[in-house]
């Protein structure tokens, strides 16, 4: 697909031509390990899956062909096996500089696994600007942001964030899932590699997990290749037909995730039992502006406080029709999270206290259902 088709139209077509054999007009599946050589090295540019997979090379010219303004892309068997990756790049003694409120299984990754080879994280709060300035040195070999954040859904300046990370000679690593190719463009904003967990919106219908690295740089792209093909975590030709199947419908999806989001959290700033909404698309989020300038949508995901006790958040999800009370986010089913217990639990309690992650904090992943269902749903649950 050529890039100067709309959004919506290249994610119906990306990554898949008619198969040349039968003019099968999705990509097969191709479940095999091993490909028959001609002779020693010469064969059809596919020797052994875990280096290269026609169905794995679909996905991959789909991610690129999705993330504007990246030349090259990597599929991975989950997001958090793609963000391995990036660390894999990293030497002993290098710095990281992360947001504070990332993603809780990103913050695991690096507290529990990662910081034992001697890879220093700095959780700092990015809406602070100067604090980041000040945190960066020569040792930072990665600015690693993620906008919206996760519960409280801040807002980071991706720009001001890789000007500070090629002032010290870092590369800005941008977190995408909350925002997905649609509304979001990290690559032409400065940033050297974009995540998406595809379980999220990419997936969009909460059966696959699977991750992304977008670049737009060919070296850095080598260089990840070898990552990924040394390490192995590649997903299976199934995972990626999977996503060829589910992208076609993610700009259609998003402009209803957003929509509905929009009305749900308008409704909830005016209920008498809310106390706070974060959602960035409201007027009266701190960053609203910032998030108008970087995002063409505001996605899907808000997050509120309910007044009351905890016996009353109890209630509440007791009582959520639509709702499921689930972990993840980003498919067509409307899901409802606590963070504080369930999400982010793996985060240091002092961390959560600071990020305002309390008891009364609940997560909402909006759905593409009709949202004035969702809205009594909610109505009914408040009640
Ligand atoms: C879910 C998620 C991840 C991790 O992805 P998995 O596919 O679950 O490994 C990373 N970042 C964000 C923002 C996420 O929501």
């Amino acid at each position: 697909m050529s890039s100067d088709h709309k959004i919506k139209t290249t994610v119906v077509h990306a990554g898949t031509e008619p198969e040349p054999r039968t003019g099968a007009i999705m990509t097969p599946i191709f479940l095999t390990s091993t490909y028959v050589q001609e002779a020693p090295g010469v064969h059809k540019g596919y020797d052994y899956s875990r280096a290269d997979n026609p169905t794995r090379e679909a996905h991959e010219k789909a991610l690129t062909q999705i993330e504007r303004g990246a030349t090259h892309a990597l599929a991975f068997a989950s997001g958090l096996a793609a963000e391995q990756a990036i660390l894999q790049t990293l030497n002993s003694g290098d710095r990281v500089i992360v947001c504070d409120d990332v993603y809780g299984g990103t913050g695991r990754l690096f507290r529990r696994l990662f910081a034992k080879y001697n890879i220093d994280f700095q959780f700092v709060d990015m809406s602070d600007i100067n604090l980041v300035k000040k945190t960066a040195t020569p040792n930072t070999k990665l600015i690693w942001v993620e906008s919206p954040t996760n519960p409280t859904m801040k807002v980071i300046d991706i720009g001001v964030m890789s000007q500070i990370a090629k002032s010290v000679g870092a590369r800005l690593v941008v977190d995408n899932t909350f925002a997905s190719p649609i509304f979001q463009s990290p690559l032409l904003m400065g940033a050297d590699i974009v995540i998406h967990s595809s379980t999220k919106y990419i997936g969009g219908h909460s059966d696959m997990i699977g991750g992304a690295l977008m670049v737009a740089d060919k070296a850095l792209f080598t260089e990840l290749k070898f990552v990924q093909f040394a390490a192995g975590a590649v997903p299976s030709p199934f995972e990626s037909f999977m996503f060829l199947r589910s992208i076609k419908t993610l700009g259609i999806r998003m402009e209803q995730h957003a929509k509905n989001a929009m009305v749900v959290a308008e409704f909830l700033e005016n209920h008498p039992k809310v106390k706070n909404v974060f959602y960035p698309g409201l007027k009266s989020h701190p960053q609203y502006e910032l998030a108008k300038k970087q995002m063409s949508g505001f996605s899907g995901m808000l997050s509120f406080d309910l007044k009351g006790d905890y016996d009353a958040v109890l209630k509440f999800l007791k009582k959520l029709k639509i709702f499921a009370l689930a972990e993840s986010l980003g498919g067509v089913e409307s899901l409802v999270n606590h963070p504080e217990k369930m999400t982010h639990a793996s985060v240091p309690e002092e961390l959560r206290k600071k990020l305002g992650i309390g008891p009364n904090m609940l997560r909402l992943s909006i759905g593409i259902e009709d949202s004035s269902d969702l809205i009594a749903d909610l109505m009914q649950a408040l009640s």
